[in-house]
């Protein structure tokens, strides 16, 4: 075979190019077009472990997915932001426990309860000599006040400027199989103070809403427990607090106070 020859896709039976085409199990070859119907997340070396039945399930779990989000998604909360606070971050659906990814055009739509844990980064980058020269222009950075209101969220270093602003999130299990979702909540070119007074102030939202959702999951688990538990009870209940440890819904500090209350320390 030569390299213009065309090969067939083993997922949709068209014509899979001979160069851009992507390799599946058992030598196969799948088509850019399905590739584009699966996961995002894959890498080259998952789909090369993946038959053809499995790639089909992936595209229908995509597919229904999307249908979701198409037909049944209905906003209940919004995230904005942007130098006026006008630019969708993350939509979410509080009837059903839903949320997306504002700024993709075709998000995928994740339970909140996929989350496992969040947090702003920053990417910044070292002044140049100009800058540090008239560094005038970046003063409310680096003003205290600046960081007042957020002092959950990182701050940037004196000699640096930002260049990026993301919102991370790290997902559970999740049927799509993504690990993290990464979204960009600074839509400026330029490092202007609105629009990074728009990414703080739309992070520092998210925080705040994120961590009620997750002390509220804390407290309907402390509903169902009785004040005095038998000790097999305890343990049980640890077992479970341990887990939520685990996949991020509660910290160090809750799991703690939470076992000391149970073990009555
Ligand atoms: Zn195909």
């Amino acid at each position: 075979m030569g390299l213009f020859s065309k090969k067939t896709c083993a997922v949709c039976g068209g014509k899979a190019g001979a160069v851009f085409n992507h390799k599946i199990a058992g030598d196969l070859v799948m088509c850019g077009d399905c590739r584009n119907k699966c996961t995002p997340g894959l890498t080259s070396k998952e789909l090369k472990t993946m038959g053809v039945y499995e790639i089909q399930e992936n595209m229908k779990i995509v597919e229904e997915n999307r249908s979701l989000y198409e037909n049944e998604f209905e906003r209940t909360r919004e995230f904005y932001t942007g130098a006026r606070r006008d630019k969708p971050v993350i939509y979410v659906d509080e009837a059903h426990g839903w949320w997306v990814n504002a700024t993709e055009t075709q998000p995928y739509l994740f339970r909140l309860d996929d989350i496992s844990s969040y947090n702003m980064r920053l990417s910044t980058r070292y002044l140049d000599e100009d800058e540090r020269r008239d560094r005038g222009f970046l003063e409310w950075l680096f003003a205290p006040d600046f960081y007042s209101d957020y002092p959950e969220l990182p701050r940037c270093h004196y000699d640096e400027k930002i260049t990026g602003i993301y919102f991370d999130v790290r997902l559970k299990n999740n049927e799509l199989g993504l690990e993290k979702v990464e979204i960009d909540v600074f839509p400026g070119l330029f490092t202007s103070e609105s629009d990074v007074r728009g990414a703080y102030a739309c992070c520092h939202e998210l925080y705040m809403y994120l961590g009620d959702l997750r002390n509220r999951a804390f407290e309907s688990f402390d509903d169902g427990a009785p004040a005095k538990e038998s000790t097999m009870e305890s343990l049980e209940a640890l077992e479970k607090l341990h887990s939520l440890l685990k996949s991020g819904v509660i910290t160090q500090e809750e799991f703690d106070a939470k076992k000391k209350q149970l073990l009555g320390l």
